[in-house]
């Protein structure tokens, strides 16, 4: 079975800019993709994002597939390949199954992909996002980037590891191999 990193996206991979869905407005964290690049060699990556702008009518359905489709070829350009994006699109107050910190995503990539959760990484910078990983059995590091500093109080799990930034994750998690 393969092993597999569960990235978040805003405040992870890119800056939180709140309702993200003109693609002009990515700004990448520094290092991230290099990150990206290091974890991409030796695990499948797959993003897991809760976009509740959707559910809310900010933006619709289709306006986040495309958005989603440039995302992916700006990371592929970079020789980066997630090999699913997950979203939910609900709102926070409306009752879904996919919700972060549902394991929900994870269980689905697990069966698709034959993905070995036990051997797989969260990454994130809320927290739940680390919820979500120690719920699946996974080992969860939570960011100091985006909404981390933040929510560091709210935290009612404690993650297997906390990092400044997407690039201080990925250095963590290759020293283990
Ligand atoms: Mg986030
Ligand atoms: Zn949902």
């Amino acid at each position: 079975m393969k092993r597999a990193v569960f990235l978040d996206r805003d405040g992870t991979i890119n800056e939180d800019v709140g309702d993200l869905y003109e693609i002009e407005r990515v700004a990448f964290i520094p290092g991230a993709l290099d990150a990206l690049k290091m974890l991409g060699r030796r695990f499948s990556l797959f993003i897991v994002t809760n976009q509740s702008g959707i559910g809310k009518g900010v933006f619709d359905l289709e306006t986040y597939h495309s958005f989603e489709r440039d995302y992916s070829s700006l990371l592929s350009g970079e020789g980066i390949d997630i090999v699913e994006t997950y979203c939910c699109p609900h709102r926070r107050d409306e009752p879904c199954i996919c919700r972060k910190p549902s394991t929900h995503f994870m269980e689905l990539a697990s069966e698709r992909h034959g993905i070995d959760l036990a051997r797989s990484f969260v990454i994130g910078d809320h927290p739940h996002d680390v919820e979500m990983g120690l719920g699946a059995g996974a080992r969860a590091i939570y960011l100091l980037t985006g909404h981390g500093m933040k929510h560091r109080s709210e935290l009612v799990v404690v993650p297997h590891h906390v990092a400044d930034d997407l690039a201080g994750a990925a250095v963590w998690i290759c020293s283990l191999d």
